[in-house]
């Protein structure tokens, strides 16, 4: 009997003192990396603290531009250290030219006080995403729609008519109006925004430890801001509200203000 009590002693020892770590994802330009680690006290990318949750669980991502190498260093409850180097995998982003009508590229000078307006709105509720120490993404990501075909691809250099115009930051997936529009993981709600000039009716969630995720261009909204949201359940209806040139889906993620590319979440597996 003593001799089973040290052992089970000498196993929980080892158990609450064990420096096991396990990543999954990609590191590379607009990349996401999940950590699951046992018995952390800190973990620190280049030099930003990063939330971990009670389970261990932590995400970091890589800007669209991101260069060179990154370092994570992971504290242990036991004052040992982990360092993991990252050397970013180089990208090739797309060019994609297209030719608009004017009043998708240039916004009239009436709309420009209701611009700034909605801006102000939107990097409000971008503020409150960051703080979330949970990893409500726990349970992975899945495509926000039952068929998936993507239009238009993460990073693209756009040019319209023939003008250097902003990169294309989310994944554009083409879709019938009226198409349930899905949580890609767990969230909250910190805006349902209502016919927007540029982002039309949409939503921001927040999947905690600065990842968040938007989904523009509903002809419907189904949730309202504050509100709780599990992976898979129906936020919105696909329309074309916003600037859109026809109905569509564009899904857009950010680890705190770094573009990440959607596509990195749906290929984790863990
Ligand atoms: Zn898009």
């Amino acid at each position: 009997m003593k001799n089973f009590l040290i052992f089970v002693f000498l196993i929980s020892f080892t158990l609450a003192h064990a420096q096991e770590i396990n990543f999954y994802g990609e590191a590379k330009e607009g990349g996401i990396i999940i950590g699951i680690g046992k018995n952390i006290s800190s973990v620190v990318l280049n030099k930003q603290k990063l939330l971990f949750d009670k389970s261990g669980m932590f995400i970091f991502g890589f800007d669209r531009d991101a260069k060179g190498k990154q370092k994570l260093k992971v504290t242990f409850k036991n004052k040992k250290t982990k360092t993991f180097v990252y050397d970013l995998e180089k990208r090739e982003y797309e060019t994609q030219s297209l030719k608009l009508a004017r009043k998708y590229v240039v916004a009239p000078k009436r709309e420009l006080n209701r611009i700034r307006k909605e801006a102000a709105k939107m990097k409000a509720a971008r503020a409150k995403t960051g703080k979330l120490r949970t990893a409500m993404y726990s349970s992975g990501f899945a495509y926000p729609l039952d068929s998936v075909k993507i239009t238009s691809v993460f990073g693209s250099q756009r040019i319209l008519n023939g003008r250097k115009a902003n990169i294309h930051n989310g994944l554009d997936f083409s879709a019938e109006e009226g198409d349930s529009i899905r949580a890609i993981s767990g969230g909250i709600v910190r805006i349902a925004g209502d016919d927007f000039f540029y982002n039309g009716n949409f939503v921001l969630l927040d999947h905690g430890q600065g990842l968040s995720s938007v989904y523009l261009h509903m002809s419907k909204l189904l949730v309202k801001t504050g509100q709780k949201v599990k992976k898979g359940e129906v936020i919105g209806l696909v329309g074309a509200t916003g600037r859109a040139t026809g109905p569509h889906l564009h899904l857009g993620v950010q680890w705190y203000k770094k573009r990440i590319d959607p596509m990195s979440l749906f290929e984790i597996k863990f």
